[in-house]
């Protein structure tokens, strides 16, 4: 595949589309693109919910970001919290990780980012000045590609990373992002809308998985159910169903069921993206629980 190509794959995958001038993170907010189209209902939420939930339970590798987000919710401070061991992530990391899950597996992402944080454990090390070769920052293009290249993309990946620590060693000084904690959605938005390679639907994961905010990020997975459902319509883009369903989904069931939808478009063969649509005609709700709402039989 060309160089171009593959940019063009890695823009799609996080929701870009690079004729859009939608594909700027900062103006995917907005009114309803579909006011008239009063799907999803709260009960149609809840009910796909607790459907997803009876068949796959909850995925186990977002657990740990619910429990962060319910510690959060009771009010405690989540990386002083002395009733968990369990050390939250940084957004940084966050952000990286979800970098190296486009276009890949999630096993080969996961892969990516451990072999990357094994080659290079620190961003930076706060108690010298000095950030040496060991750091990414200034490491050579080529070691933090091959420490990236089991999830694929990686020349292009290693440019976006560094672009952004190099970003933030300018105009910040630090290889931090624990300042956007306390932004708004919308300064979240707009400040991640600054990094190059960063599309909407990366900034949607980073503020639904690291910042514990009410988003709901459509992915490949939550898109081609979405239409499916009729929960918008066919002719709906990736950026106005993410403003369509962000209107609609009730705050409380965002998370939960955007980590189920996602599951179960990974696991579903009547759901998958592509997958032969005469499927539904033969499938029964047994096979598929999303058969028995409206769209998909
Ligand atoms: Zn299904």
């Amino acid at each position: 595949m060309s160089k171009s190509r593959k940019r063009k794959r890695l823009l799609q995958d996080d929701g870009g589309d690079s004729k859009s001038p939608a594909c700027n993170g900062s103006t995917i907010s907005g009114g309803d693109p579909y006011p008239e189209l009063l799907r999803p209902t709260v009960d149609e939420c809840r009910d796909v919910r607790d459907a997803l939930l009876s068949l796959h339970g909850f995925p186990p590798e977002f657990a740990s970001y619910r429990r962060q987000r319910l510690r959060s919710l009771d009010g405690h401070d989540t990386q002083c919290s002395v009733d968990s061991d369990e050390e939250e992530e940084s957004v940084l990391d966050g952000l990286v990780k979800i970098l190296l899950s486009q276009n890949t597996t999630e096993a080969n992402s996961q892969r990516a980012f451990a072999s990357l944080k094994a080659a290079f454990p620190k961003w930076e090390d706060v108690s010298s000045p000095i950030l040496g070769f060991d750091m990414v920052l200034v490491a050579e293009p080529n070691s933090v590609e091959n420490a990236i290249r089991c999830g694929g993309l990686a020349p292009k990946k290693t440019v976006c990373i560094k672009n952004i620590l190099s970003r933030l060693q300018k105009e910040r000084g630090s290889l931090c992002l624990e300042y956007l904690r306390v932004l708004t959605v919308e300064e979240v938005k707009t400040e991640l809308s600054h990094f190059k390679g960063i599309g909407p639907k990366t900034v949607s994961c980073v503020l639904m998985f690291n910042l514990q905010h009410n988003d709901f990020p459509v992915d490949t997975h939550v898109f081609e159910i979405s239409k499916a459902l009729g929960w918008v319509p066919k002719t709906a883009d990736r950026n106005r169903t993410y403003v369509h369903l962000n209107h609609r989904i009730p705050d409380e069931l965002k998370f939960d069921l955007n980590c189920l939808l996602y599951t179960h478009g990974k696991l579903c063969s009547n759901c998958k993206k592509n997958a032969a649509r005469p499927k539904a005609k033969v499938a029964s709700p047994d096979d598929c629980p999303l058969l028995g709402f409206s769209g998909l039989v």
